[in-house]
């Protein structure tokens, strides 16, 4: 009879969508953060894969570069040492200079990449030529090489600057060694021309990025050649930059640091050849390195900003969303328990309201007075004046119902029709007769000017039950209590209050109602 459990569900549905509106925002926010944070986290790692990867390339290249230039070298130094010791080989003055030619210069054959092979005297003229006999007419005693080996007897193998050839015109590296006369004084050089050629060809088609570059240079900071090669770079001194620096005073080691020659970053990683005053680098542009991972990377910081806006639009919506239906349950829960006409709660608000307050009533062991109103002859008023002031006059009757009540506990509900009831917490028979009077008396104050009802003439009947402190009372029995005593009023003329008769006093006489009040 009383579906008050019902409100008390759809309340705990608005309770829990609340708690899960709030979850899915949330949520909403964690997951673009989670989004950004695992999307970070791969970037990180994409960039030092990049990083990894580029530094064993250029060791890589270094070692296969090294190595061959290692090898060359030392090849053509064994040509020049055979040359040296086949000079001073027994009769070998006595042959004619074809066979010497030939026995001066057959290892020669074997290095790749020699321009020109020369013996020279000790003034700088060609005595002999790997090319053929006789030499071809050329001094180089201007050449510092050559100023060297006549100023230092133990040179060894040295390593020129970077010349242009004065036989072949292209830029070449000159290799030579000291020849000694059998008394140890200065008896010429002989010497080798490794083209820078050689170099070029040795680093084509190694993928070096559009801005890497690979130098060797000489141990004084000259350097001999630049791949990508220009002219331009042939013979430039970088001693004492901060590069050049390093790569002296580690010997073989990797760092990023800008190039002196065009600025721009670079990883370079570097290394001497072998036990020759050479240095290689193979130099990375950092651009290049991370140029991949940076179109990755503005891929899915892309990607990334549509979703998080996505999930972020979304999480506003949504929000909005549960907000609005938050709103309509409540607004719906309000309806459910309001009449529409006087804004008084109704018939199953009241009868939860009921059920409850006898519950809390039989606990707390109070007293509970219910007060059905009804208003008299309403028929008539509808009758003679129609709906619509009947309307009004009900208007009147809600707020005159709703200004004798004060406590939080009293409840004031429209039944239906003209019947209304009200509901006093903790309110004995007294109390409840008090409050009855104070509706009689607010009631004498409704009046409708324009419809001619004046004040005074609109009337109701209450009757009223009391559930007594001590008393078990279901709802059904102190609702048709206070509708007997209701009846009771009506029938004993109306504009009056009639009181059940409390169990106690009535043993005797169980119907018996009594009169309280007439107007
Ligand atoms: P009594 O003194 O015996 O209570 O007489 P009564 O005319 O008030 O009682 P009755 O139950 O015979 O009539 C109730 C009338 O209330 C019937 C209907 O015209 C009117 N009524 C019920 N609900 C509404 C409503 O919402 N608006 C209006 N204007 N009138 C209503
Ligand atoms: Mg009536
Ligand atoms: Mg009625």
């Amino acid at each position: 009879m009383f579906p008050g459990g019902e409100i008390k569900a759809l309340k705990h549905q608005i309770k829990d969508l609340l708690h899960s509106s709030r979850l899915w925002v949330a949520l909403a926010v964690l997951a673009p953060i989670g989004m950004l944070m695992a999307s970070g986290a791969m970037l990180i790692e994409l960039r030092q894969d990049a990083w990894s990867e580029a530094q064993q390339t250029a060791s890589n290249l270094l070692q296969v570069i090294a190595r061959d230039v290692d090898r060359n070298i030392e090849v053509i130094d064994l040509s020049l040492q055979g040359a040296v010791e086949n000079l001073h080989a027994p009769k070998s003055a006595e042959a004619t200079p074809e066979l010497r030619q030939r026995i001066l210069f057959d290892r020669a054959a074997t290095a790749r990449d020699i321009g020109v092979m020369l013996i020279l005297d000790e003034n700088g003229d060609a005595v002999f030529d790997a090319n053929g006999v006789p030499p071809r007419t050329v001094n180089n005693s201007d050449r510092d090489y050559f100023q060297w080996h006549k100023k230092w007897p133990d040179l060894g193998l040295h390593i020129s600057r970077p010349v242009i050839s004065r036989l072949t015109g292209v830029p070449i590296t000159v290799l030579s060694r000291r020849i000694n006369k059998p008394d140890g004084s200065f008896g010429g050089i002989v010497l080798a021309s490794l083209r820078l050629s050689y170099f070029v060809r040795l680093c084509e088609n190694l993928g070096l990025g559009s801005n890497g570059g690979i130098n060797l240079y000489l141990r004084d900071g000259t350097r001999l050649v630049r791949y990508p090669y220009s002219d331009a770079d042939v013979g430039v001194n970088i001693a004492g930059t901060p590069n050049f620096d390093r790569f002296v005073a580690e010997g073989s080691g990797s760092f990023v640091g800008k190039s002196t020659r065009d600025g721009v970053e670079r990883l370079y990683t570097f290394t001497q050849i072998g036990e020759l005053p050479l240095v290689l680098n193979v130099g990375l542009a950092t651009a290049d390195i991370e140029g991949k991972w940076r179109s990755k990377a503005a891929v899915i910081a892309a990607v990334m900003v549509v979703l998080c806006g996505l999930a972020g639009g979304l999480a506003l919506l949504f929000g909005r969303e549960l907000r609005r239906r938050t709103a309509i349950q409540a607004e719906l829960a309000r309806l459910s328990s309001t009449d529409a006409l006087t804004g008084l709660f109704n018939r199953r608000h009241f009868d939860y309201e009921l059920e409850r307050a006898l519950g809390d009533a039989r606990r707390n062991r109070k007293s509970l007075s219910l007060l059905i109103v009804d208003a008299d002859h309403f028929k008539s008023v509808n009758d003679r004046h129609g709906h619509i002031v009947g309307d009004e006059v009900l208007k009147g009757l809600a707020r005159g119902l709703s200004a004798s009540v004060h406590r939080p506990g009293d409840l004031v509900c429209r039944l239906g029709g003209e019947e209304f009831a009200i509901i006093l917490q903790s309110t004995d028979r007294d109390g409840a007769l008090i409050v009855s009077q104070k509706v009689h008396s607010e009631i004498r104050q409704v009046a409708v000017e324009k419809a001619g009802i004046s004040a005074g003439s609109v009337t109701v009947s209450i009757g009223l039950a009391v559930a007594g402190q001590s008393e078990t009372m279901s709802v059904e029995t102190l609702y048709q209590r206070a509708d007997g005593a209701l009846y009771e009023a009506k029938a004993n003329g109306r504009n009056q209050t009639r009181c059940a008769v409390e169990p106690a006093e009535n043993d005797q006489q169980p119907h018996l109602l009594r009169l309280v009040k007439r107007s």
